[in-house]
């Protein structure tokens, strides 16, 4: 079998596709995109596909070092997802070819169902308690809100109280068996990071996302020290090496992205390290339908694996969402909070291809917006 031919589309409301197609007929799917630069990714996949057509598809780890490595200079967000996206297709066709789910293929099922969260507030949270309630409805069994908008480099105690208060708004609506995870976004400096989190403890949260920037990660092993709320990272980390400083630090949830850190493979062996740790993994997912289905088939084969992000519903996805471009939503019909396990081959899901082509048509140029404090320095969003 020879890859024969890669395509990719960039379909609202901020995705990437990537189709790799055979001589045999069989066909994989993957997400190669970095959210705000879907078209330098898209330019990134069409260099690796040069070297990828003509290949035997089912030599995955071998086109993982030569797509990782093989140009010398590595790494980084774009050519990392480049690689991530074109790595998810080719576990789809592996599993396709072989007639196996990709979870089969890293080692078999270790649970029957995978915890899902559904994200609440939007950017700048506020009124988060009839969103809440609204989840809470839908059966979700854990929420993640940002903390906090545009932040002062040392937050005010106004800022600080308005996160607590946020969060204790949440925990009523849960109560003390449901889960609230914060995600600091990098919006914190490590001073006001220490300061919030011992105001949080009480409050019993999942985890904090992001307490710091990843540039800032040698201020972790004692934010980790000073911090009793169990702390998170990694959606800006995208291979092992990147992991293991954060992972030494103590951090207790690893959160590589499918379509950032290298992909399945790598991922997979994230998942691995941070065993090594204690860490558990919970996949960063805010993206398309292709990014959660490789996120499943990771979960349902990692023992250290906590719960998974999902984009239905998310504040991003305006003009289409996780189930538009699916022939067949069943995999992501969430049962009190859970995915099932689906054992369809490959990543487990059938895209609508005509959607697909027509939405590539439209196109998206998606960007994050750019933040400023109010004597207009820039701010972190
Ligand atoms: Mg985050």
């Amino acid at each position: 079998m020879k890859i024969t031919r890669i395509e990719t589309f960039q379909v609202p409301p901020r995705w990437l596709f990537c189709r790799v197609e055979t001589d045999d007929g069989v066909v994989g799917w993957g997400e190669p995109v970095v959210e705000g630069r879907a078209e330098v990714v898209r330019a990134a996949v069409d260099v690796l596909a040069e070297y990828l057509v003509g290949q035997d598809p089912l030599r995955i780890q071998d086109h993982w070092q030569v797509l990782t490595k093989g140009g010398f200079y590595r790494g980084g967000p774009v050519l990392s997802s480049a690689v991530a996206g074109l790595d998810q297709a080719l576990w789809d066709i592996a599993g396709k070819t072989y007639g196996a789910p990709v979870h089969a293929l890293l080692g078999g099922p270790v649970r029957e169902r995978v915890r899902v969260y559904a994200w609440v507030g939007g950017d700048e949270p506020a009124e988060l308690g009839e969103q809440i309630a609204a989840q809470v409805e839908a059966g979700f069994t854990a929420v993640k809100m940002n903390g906090a908008g545009v932040t002062s480099p040392i937050a005010t105690a106004a800022e600080t109280a308005a996160v607590v208060e946020r969060v204790a708004a949440a925990r009523e609506v849960l109560g003390p068996g449901r889960d609230v995870a914060v995600d600091f976004h990098g919006r914190f400096t490590a001073a006001s990071a220490r300061r919030v989190l011992a105001e949080l403890a009480p409050l019993h949260p999942l985890f904090v996302e992001e307490p710091v920037l990843p540039e800032h990660g040698h201020l972790l092993p004692g934010l980790v020290e000073a911090s009793p709320v169990p702390l998170a990272t990694g959606e800006r980390l995208y291979s092992r090496a990147e992991f293991l400083p954060a992972l030494t630090a103590g951090i207790a949830v690893a959160q590589p992205d499918l379509s950032h850190a290298g992909g399945i493979t790598e991922v997979h062996r994230i998942a691995s390290l941070a065993d090594t740790y204690g860490a558990q993994l919970a996949p960063h997912c805010p993206l398309g339908p292709i990014a959660l289905a490789a996120s499943l088939q990771v979960a349902f084969a990692t023992p250290n694996f906590l719960i998974q992000e999902q984009s239905r519903g998310i504040h991003y996805n305006k003009d289409a969402d996780l189930l538009s471009y699916l022939a067949d939503p069943t995999p992501f019909r969430f049962v009190d909070g859970h995915a099932t396990r689906n054992d369809a081959p490959g990543l487990g899901i059938t895209l609508d291809e005509a959607a697909v082509r027509s939405a590539d048509r439209a196109g998206h140029a998606w960007r994050n917006p750019v933040w400023r404090h109010a004597d207009d320095s820039f701010a972190e969003w």
